[in-house]
């Protein structure tokens, strides 16, 4: 049989590991939710030719095949950008700036 000093030392240490993960998963999806969709008229989207549906773009740069989703400055999770801070890009989305994910 447990002693009771051996007991709470476990549920202190489970509770130790769950909270921290449960928070983070709170965390990103609240953030998620936060962050703004990338307007079109975004300076910086129109100069780097964004558009939401890659297979509609006629950029000269564009390759067939790469998206936001393939592109290493996109996070899944967030759906955010490095290029543009403070908003989500559209999964499917491309723009000129867009280099293979590694
Ligand atoms: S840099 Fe990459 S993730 Fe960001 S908009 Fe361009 S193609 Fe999409």
């Amino acid at each position: 049989m447990k002693t009771p000093s051996r007991r709470r030392f476990l549920q202190i240490s489970a509770l130790a590991v769950a909270a921290p993960l449960a928070a983070r998963l709170v965390v990103s999806d609240a953030h998620a939710q936060a962050l703004p969709k990338l307007p079109l008229d975004n300076p910086q989207a129109k100069a780097l030719g964004y558009i939401e549906d890659a297979s509609k773009t006629t950029h000269a740069s564009f390759k067939p095949g790469s998206n936001c989703t393939n592109c290493q400055f996109f996070t899944a999770a967030t759906g955010a950008c490095t290029l543009f801070a403070g908003f989500s890009v559209a999964p499917k989305g491309w723009c000129a700036a867009w280099a293979k994910k590694a």
